[in-house]
């Protein structure tokens, strides 16, 4: 009687590891590489204008929509392919996995976007830090990747900030209720084909601290200002690549109005743009 129980369970055991295993090759099968414990989110607002940035700092563009987001409840990190990391990109179909604590995180989810867009792994040069520098997140294996930054020489040509082109496209969405997300991109380009240095001029004389881009938002009325917001750095030289675009992305939400912005780096100032939320 014993030996029929104990022959019976294991027969249970047996069908239930064969069952088990059947499960897994079917979920294999139809999502390889996203986690078990993730769960599939629509891409909320605020990433629609992130993807234009996205386009906008590559040249590139591409469907949105033809993105599968996940996200791997209360995780800081993921697992992929033998490294911890915030979040990854999955091509045929695009599908983007990202931890838990990172899924708000402009930079990070860029960074996928950025692979969406360009359809490859790895981290060229010229998207990721050329082009996108400032946009995207690109530390340890992307700046491994794309070479990192190389300080130009210290005899390098110095330029001043009026000399970079600073420039601003602030993008917000065309249906909205009471507020909107806004995102503002700052950029600037070395016009040089060499490295340079753009010497950064002190707010006061004596500061320590050099702040480099930066932004005004007004309330229509440039007297009546809601948000000034700005950059710094501990040296009084910013470092450029030849031909190398710096961007720096201010990301808020707004309430229905107009707003005048302007952009600057440094002491050089774009001119003021009025935008409308959902006007
Ligand atoms: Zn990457």
């Amino acid at each position: 009687m014993r030996q029929r129980m104990s022959s019976s369970a294991a027969l249970v055991v047996l069908v239930l590891a064969g069952l088990m295993s059947l499960a897994l090759a079917c979920r294999e099968a139809a999502a390889p590489d996203v986690p078990w414990a993730a769960m599939q989110f629509a891409p909320p607002a605020r990433f629609t204008l992130w993807w234009r940035l996205a386009q906008a700092c590559s040249g590139t563009t591409g469907d949105l929509g033809s993105v599968t987001w996940y996200v791997v409840p209360n995780t800081n990190t993921l697992s992929y392919q033998g490294k911890q990391v915030y979040a990854y990109w999955m091509g045929d179909p695009d599908r983007i996995v990202v931890a838990d604590v990172r899924r708000n995180d402009g930079a990070i989810i860029r960074h996928e976007m950025l692979h969406a867009l360009l359809h490859r792994n790895g981290h060229p040069r010229a998207p990721f830090l050329t082009s996108c520098g400032g946009v995207v997140a690109c530390d340890a294996d992307c700046l491994a990747d794309a070479g990192g930054y190389v300080p130009p020489p210290a005899t390098a040509p110095e330029l001043q900030p009026r000399d970079v082109g600073t420039r601003f496209e602030a993008m917000s969405l065309a249906d909205v209720r009471d507020t909107s997300p806004v995102a503002v991109m700052v950029t600037i380009t070395n016009p040089r084909t060499e490295p340079v240095w753009v010497k950064l001029a002190p707010r006061e004389s004596g500061d320590f601290v050099h702040f480099t881009f930066g932004i005004i938002v007004d309330y229509d009325d440039p007297e009546r200002i809601t948000t000034l917001d700005s950059d710094e750095q501990g040296s009084d030289r910013f470092p450029l690549a030849a031909g190398e675009s710096r961007r720096w992305v201010w990301d808020r939400t707004l309430d229905r109005g107009r707003y005048g912005i302007r952009g600057y780096f440094n002491v050089d100032t774009t001119a003021r743009q009025v935008i409308s939320i959902g006007q």
